[in-house]
């Protein structure tokens, strides 16, 4: 009787197969070697830098000081009402991705992603300690725990973890005053939150970094999907010229080399790459162009005497040319195009936008909330009164007196809460709740209207600055 038992389908899971990019060097490389410094350096060392900011105020340049609602960057300071700040440097930031996106590909993934800077930091880290390609794979496969695998394993994972200290500790420091902070870390003094998120951001830089990846760029970062959408036939990619590599093979004397591409099927090129990925097999979501494979193979054609740029920077429409003999077009039309234009106008227009919003911007700032349960209050005199609740900003570093008038009818009258005078002292670089009565004598043209456009000043007594919000008087009506 014939067996009906149905086939199991198959998996649709594939174990991870770990990657062991072999050391290379070339342009390519030293450029990766040069950004990762400066990125580097930069997170690191920015909480540490300080500004003079006068008495009342932090001296770290910058700062996210969510405990008073701040944001310092050197010598601007952003106020939680100023978050449009914030939305404008996040849209420049996706417009300028955009951009790059367009003219060349995922240089972001390739060069500057923090995710691609760690990777790339463990790997050294992995190739001081273990030894390159061929020595790391040994050690891979070896089967028994003997004492040199344990204790450069053990050494590798240290080195990974105090990576990954350094990691989160420097991303607290930007949420407070960082020497302080430190002490307080190392006397146990800070408050549990820090703790926690040092922990946290320790543990996902050693896993990310150490262990999982290429498979966040692959599987967790939702990039490489939008960026199918950026590139277009002009792109500049890492692609493989193979209509001058193949048919590849050995280049061995009497073996039909003469027809054989330039490519020898060193599998150097694959044997750096970052995400194990052959790029001879064309454009793959997985390649971060980083461009290491060029620099491998440019090593490889430089030692059989071959014109480098088998693996290059190219678009699809160098490729059309070339195959039909015609030379690729220079770098610049790539770069400067309709579209990619498009993108740099609106991202300058963003930029010189935030930058005149920037330098117009008042230093005194106010909102104005009428009190509406109950809209009006009839005194004895007959008189109506409305109730203002007036928020008062100081944004200079010393106190200043702030002067309030109304505008809109002259038989308006304005009073403070809590002062006979027309004027309430703000403290440096702080926010003053202030309650306001605006009274319009009985039978006045406010009193009888049903609702009258007024506006608000606010006057800074000492260099005249002011600024005002319009808001509305509610009279009884006839
Ligand atoms: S194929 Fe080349 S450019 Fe793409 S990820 Fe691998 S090494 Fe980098
Ligand atoms: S490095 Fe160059 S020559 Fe070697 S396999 Fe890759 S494409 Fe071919």
């Amino acid at each position: 009787m014939a067996n009906t038992e149905p086939e199991a389908p198959p998996s649709l899971y594939e174990a991870r197969e770990p990657i062991f990019p072999r050391r290379v060097s070339g342009k390519f490389r030293n450029l990766k070697w040069a950004i990762m410094i400066v990125t580097l350096g930069i997170y690191y060392i920015t909480p540490w830098i300080r500004w003079d900011r006068g008495p009342s105020l932090p001296d770290q340049a910058v700062l996210i000081d969510l405990a008073n609602r701040r944001f310092f960057f050197f010598w601007i300071e952003i106020w939680p009402h100023e978050f449009y700040f914030i939305a404008g440097l996040l849209v420049m930031a996706g417009l300028g991705l955009f951009l790059f996106t367009s003219a060349l590909g995922r240089v972001w993934c390739g060069y500057a992603c923090p995710q691609t800077v760690w990777t790339d930091l463990y790997i050294l880290v992995e190739r001081w300690i273990e030894g390159d390609r061929n020595a790391r794979l040994r050690l891979h496969r070896q089967k028994k725990l003997d004492f040199r695998k344990a204790r450069l394993r053990v050494t590798k994972w240290v080195s990974w973890f105090l990576i990954g200290l350094a990691t989160g500790g420097a991303w607290v420091f930007y949420f407070a005053d960082a020497p302080t902070l430190a002490r307080d870390l190392f006397t146990l003094d800070a408050h549990p939150v820090a703790y926690i998120t040092v922990l946290v951001l320790t543990l996902t830089t050693f896993l990310f970094g150490g262990f999982a990846r290429e498979q966040i760029c692959i599987y967790a970062c939702p990039w490489p999907r939008i960026q199918a959408a950026m590139l277009d036939e002009d792109s500049l990619v890492v692609g493989y010229r193979e209509w001058r590599g193949e048919p590849r093979g050995k280049h061995r004397k009497g073996e039909g080399a003469e027809e054989l591409g330039d490519c020898i099927d060193c599998m150097a090129c694959v044997n750096v790459c970052p995400m194990g990925i052959d790029i001879r097999d064309g454009q793959q979501l997985e390649c971060i162009t980083c461009a290491l494979c060029i620099d491998a193979c440019d090593d490889v054609m430089e030692r059989i005497g071959k014109p480098r740029g088998l693996i290059d920077y190219m678009a699809l429409t160098d490729e059309t040319r070339e195959r039909a003999g015609h030379p690729p077009k220079p770098v610049w039309q790539h770069v400067f195009r309709p579209r990619t234009i498009l993108y740099t106008v609106l991202w300058a227009l963003v930029g010189v936008g935030l930058i005149v919003a920037l330098f117009v911007r008042s230093d005194i700032g106010l909102t104005v909330a009428p009190v509406r349960n109950p809209t009006y209050v009839t005194m004895s005199d007959g008189a109506i009164r409305n109730t203002y609740d007036v928020r008062l900003r100081n944004k200079h570093g010393e106190e200043r007196m702030f002067n309030l008038a109304v505008k809109g009818d002259p038989s308006l009258r304005l009073q403070i809460e809590g002062t006979p005078y027309s004027a309430v002292p703000v403290p440096a670089d702080s926010t003053l709740q202030q309650r306001v009565y605006v009274t319009a004598p009985a039978r006045s043209g406010p009193a009888m209207s049903e609702r009258v456009d007024i506006r608000i000043w606010v006057e800074d007594n000492a260099n005249g600055d002011r600024v005002y919000k319009d808001t509305i008087f509610n009279g009884k009506g006839n």
